[in-house]
Order: structure tokens, then sequence, then C-alpha cells
């Protein structure tokens, strides 16, 4: 009989977008299914191929979970903490495939971004590993756009500085920019159409509007419109938040190589709805061409795509709107930079809910149901 496999988490952003990708490559077709939910109980289950159940089954019923052959978690990190330590206590012997960061960096568990790590993916599942989890966002988007240069060996450090979209946050913060957006607009659409009113007025306006709503119970905590917040999840006791942390633990544990690679840098959430931005500034351990570099780059996989480094191919491809909803990873503003032959700056953008999250989760899912 076809494995059966459970989704929790199906209608948040990561969720979503993982449904819809395995509806898009029919993928429903291999296995039978059944959904969950947190909330929604009694609501009418997505009609998918082989969905075993009409209805959304509850998501802490763990006499229900306990049957199921894999369970895809795209609920969050509190979801994971409570349901998975239960399911292995009362010796569960499924595969879990997780999106949140909660068992990334457990021993048991390995980091899932298969054109980067197919070949621990598959000696873990021969020794019996039964945990996956896709990686933070970034990283598996940095791993895609150099992977080039990792495979080489030849990034000594890299510093980066990120550009990260609000549904990187969750449905509810992309919720939240949205309605800032109608808010302002509504205080400031009159004076757009009037002619008489300067400049420096609108912009007080937009200021002021966005300062007078109380964010104390919003989920994002400041105005993000027209802003920006250098500071993304919780802080760590050594200056980083939890996001930089990542960077370097992450990409380390994935690489999995003898030499530990140094990543770290500022994170930051702008306005942007959908798509991660990253520059970089990478020490390389040996002077090679720009040329090479960019053949390193393209031909590691076929997403990333080299963009070249002049205004009218930047603007063309190298952001996030161009690329939301594509699994390509543009990178470019390829350059030396003249601090040193051996230091190279780099600017890549890919869609997170894709390659930083559905997408390596979906491909688990197949390796494993293969
Ligand atoms: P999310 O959008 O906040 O969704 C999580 C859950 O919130 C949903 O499954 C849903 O559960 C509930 N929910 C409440 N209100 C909702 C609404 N209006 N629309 C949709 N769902 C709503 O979270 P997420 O961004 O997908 O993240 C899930 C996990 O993946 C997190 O651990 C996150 O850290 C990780 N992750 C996220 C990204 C990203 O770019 N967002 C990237 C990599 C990893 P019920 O249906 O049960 O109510």
């Amino acid at each position: 009989m076809k494995k059966l496999v459970g989704f929790v988490g199906w209608r948040g952003m990561v969720g979503s977008v993982l449904l819809n990708r395995l509806q898009k490559n029919n993928d429903f077709a291999n296995f039978r299914s059944v959904f969950f939910t947190t909330s929604q109980f009694n609501s009418v289950s997505p009609k998918v191929l082989n969905c075993i159940s009409s209805n959304l089954e509850d998501a802490y019923n763990i006499d229900y979970l306990i049957t199921l052959d894999i369970i895809v978690s795209c609920q969050g990190e509190k979801y994971t903490r409570h349901i998975y330590l239960k399911l292995k206590k009362f010796g569960w012997k499924g595969y879990w495939i997780d999106a949140s960061s909660f068992l990334r960096m457990n021993k048991e568990s390995i980091i899932v971004l298969d054109p980067i790590n197919l070949s621990s993916i598959q000696t873990g599942i021969n020794n019996g590993i039964k945990t996956f989890v896709g990686g933070n966002c970034t990283v598996s988007l940095m791993l895609m756009a150099l992977g080039g240069l990792f495979s080489h060996k030849l990034i000594d450090w890299i510093s980066v500085s990120t550009y990260q979209s609000v549904s990187g946050s969750g449905s509810k913060s992309m919720l939240e920019l949205l309605e800032q957006i109608g808010f302002v607009y509504k205080n400031i659409s009159s004076y757009l159409i009037s002619s008489k009113k300067s400049i420096l007025e609108i912009e007080k306006v937009f200021t002021n509007s966005l300062n007078s709503i109380n964010y104390s119970e919003k989920k994002i905590k400041s105005p993000l419109l027209g802003n920006l917040i250098p500071w993304i999840d919780k802080s760590i006791d050594n200056g980083q938040t939890k996001e930089e942390w990542k960077g370097s633990v992450e990409t380390n544990k994935i690489l999995n190589s003898d030499k530990y690679i140094p990543i770290d840098g500022i994170c930051v959430r702008v306005p942007s709805l959908r798509c991660h931005s990253q520059a970089f500034t990478i020490k390389l351990n040996c002077d090679i061409s720009i040329k090479e570099i960019e053949s390193l780059i393209s031909s590691h996989n076929i997403w990333v795509k080299v963009v070249q480094n002049d205004f009218s191919s930047t603007i063309n491809h190298l952001n996030p709107l161009t690329v939301s909803g594509t699994l390509d990873v543009p990178i470019g503003r390829i350059k030396k930079m003249n601090i040193g032959k051996k230091y190279l700056s780099a600017f890549s953008v890919g869609d997170q809910l894709l390659w930083g999250a559905a997408e390596p989760l979906r491909r688990i899912l197949n390796i494993l149901i293969s």
C-alpha cells in the first residue's frame, strides 16, 4: 500500500507554497495524504489526489499521528517541540519532515538541501535517520547561490548583510504590512491628486500615519512600510541575533566539511513581500579570475543564474519582484573588492518560500517515498 503522509501547517506561508508545488508536480499521486489543523477544526481538507479524509484532522491527536508513515510539519517550532518529542516517546518510527528550526542542530537530524548535500541525505537514510529538516531560508539560498565556490573549497569566510522579506516572518506579518500599505494610502491619497501639496507635507502625513499605529499587539513591532528593521529573531548572548547565528552553524552542518567556515553579518527585515536578498563580502583563499568564479558558480546547479555586473541586467534580473514564485537564484554584482584580490562581493536574490523553505521539503518527501 502507498505510504500515508500527514500534513500539518499546510495553510501557512511555507505550507501553502509546499501544497502548491506538490500539486503542480503531481506528487500526490505517489502517496496517500491526510491534512491536519491546529485551529480550523471541522473544516474541509484541500482536495488533492489520494487524500483519505475530506475533513481536517486534529493536529494534536497523537493516536492518529502515530499511525502515519511520514509527517510533514510547516506549523512552526512550538508545534514541533510539543508533538515530535511526544511521538518519539511513544516509539513512533515514521519520518518527520520539518520547516521549523527546532530540530535542525539535533544530532539525529539532517538539514536537507539536496543540490548541496544529497550524499549526506542518502547516507543518513541508509543509517536509519528519521528526521529531515529544511534549513534557514537565507542559509539555503546562500548555498544555492555560492555552491560552486563552497564545493571547490575556495571560501575562507563570508560577511553578509541580508534584506529579508516580510513573508519570511509568516502570514500574519505579511498581512500586517499590507494593512500598513492600505492605511497609509487612505491617508495620503487625497494629497497625491492635489497639485498644491508639497512633497514634504506628503512625507509628513506618511510618517505620522505609520507612527500613529499601536504596534504592541502586532506581530511586527514597528512600522515596516517605508522602513526596515535590522533585527530578526531573538538575541543570543554574544550580540548576534539567532538568525545571524544560524548562518554559520547551519551552513557548516549542511556542508559537513573538515574546515569550519566562519559566516556572520547583519540580518535585516525589509518591506518586500517575498524573496530574500543578500549582499556578500567573501574572503577567497586564492586569487582567481572573475571569469573563472562566474563559471564555477553557474555550473554548480541549474537554478543559479549569474547576472552580468551592469545596470540594465541588475535592475531587470536581480530583484525580489522578478524572482518571486520562481526557483531561480540569480547572483550578480560579482566583482573583486578594492580591499584586495582575494575579496569578492556579490549580491543574490531567491524566493525564500521555495528554495528557502518548501522546495527542499518537497524533494526530501519524494526521496523518502521513492
Ligand atoms: P505561518 O504563515 O505563520 O503559518 C503557520 C500556521 O499559522 C499555519 O499553518 C496556520 O495553522 C496558522 N495561521 C494562523 N493564521 C493564519 C492565516 N491568516 N493564514 C495562514 N495560516 C494561518 O508560518 P510560516 O511562515 O509558514 O512558517 C512555518 C515554519 O517554517 C516556521 O517554523 C518558520 O520559522 C519556518 N520557515 C519559514 C520560512 C518563511 O519564509 N516563512 C522560511 C523557512 C522556514 P492552522 O491552519 O493550524 O491554524
